[in-house]
């Protein structure tokens, strides 16, 4: 593990940065002393970037730490802004999927990517950034109606409302037939494939009832499912699927025409992944 000589006064600076195969973590320290987490990710085509947007999380996701260690405060447009500054490497694409729910911290996060996209500063592309969100409507639709053509990724991991309120605690208030129907707005006005992430926790939601709602809802829609596998955290109750699991039930939706990837998760090796480099350097989580 590295540590870094940054300036104390820097209003985000390095704390740590963990590297393993291809992926490193970088676990930053903001002026008031709390900490986030940026992941890099390097891939053949360049690398990912995943910065955060809040100092925790009010989510309570069953599989993540954010969870557990609660929600601190929102970042400010520059402190999402400098999480890719301070890289040390070249980034090919941006993914809000760090700490926090991104949608949670509208204002900010849509000032950030005006700031990235800025043809005087780094003139990212547009097309290179996503926002993955657990899909608050009100904010969806907002975003629908935004002048970005940003990627949008949505962290379903449930097809119905009873299962979703106990994987994704924090979003009871929004209902998931709702947060579909915003999803594929989206993908339609701006007409563009969006990703729906599940996280296939075994005995909770891969039963053929949820395969089959899930095809109800994207067959023959502008939609990629990527199937999720858990990073498991220590105690969190939720157990890992078998590589079986997995392919039996991305077989299930392909039979009727969805397209599915199986995602695995970075960072296992560096003992980093949801929210542990973090969390031991000061409060913080990150999302799965
Ligand atoms: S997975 Fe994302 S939304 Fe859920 S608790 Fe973790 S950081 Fe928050």
């Amino acid at each position: 593990m590295q540590k870094s000589n940054s300036d104390e006064k820097q209003p985000i600076r390095i704390k740590a940065i963990c590297k393993a195969d291809d992926t490193h973590k970088y676990c930053y320290k903001l002026i008031d002393g709390k900490c986030i987490e940026t992941v890099l990710i390097k891939r053949k085509d360049g690398a990912t970037a995943c910065l955060s947007t809040q100092v925790g999380c009010p989510v309570r996701c069953i599989f993540c730490k954010s969870g557990r260690n609660g929600f601190i405060r929102n970042l400010s447009p520059s402190e999402i802004v400098q999480q890719i500054y301070l890289l040390q490497e070249k980034v090919s694409r941006i993914v809000f999927m760090g700490i926090g729910e991104p949608l949670f911290n509208y204002e900010n996060l849509i000032e950030a990517i005006h700031i990235l996209r800025d043809r005087s500063g780094i003139d990212f592309p547009t097309d290179g950034i996503t926002v993955s969100t657990v899909g608050p409507v009100d904010q969806l639709k907002k975003l629908r109606e935004e002048h970005l053509k940003i990627q949008l990724t949505i962290s379903l991991h449930a097809t119905n409302q009873h299962d979703r309120n106990t994987i994704i605690p924090g979003m009871r208030r929004c209902d998931i037939f709702e947060v579909v129907a915003s999803a594929l707005s989206y993908a339609q006005r701006h007409n563009r494939k969006i990703v729906i992430a599940y996280l296939l926790l075994p005995g909770i939601n891969d039963k053929p009832s949820d395969a089959q709602q899930l095809v109800n809802w994207f067959r023959g829609k502008n939609v990629m499912i990527n199937l999720l596998e858990y990073n498991q955290t220590g105690n969190s109750g939720v157990t890992k699927p078998s590589k079986q699991e997995m392919a039996e039930f991305k077989h299930r939706l392909e039979k009727f025409g969805l397209e599915v990837r199986i995602r695995e998760s970075r960072g296992k090796s560096i003992n980093a992944a949801c929210g542990q480099l973090a969390a031991k350097y000061g409060k913080a989580g990150h999302r799965q």
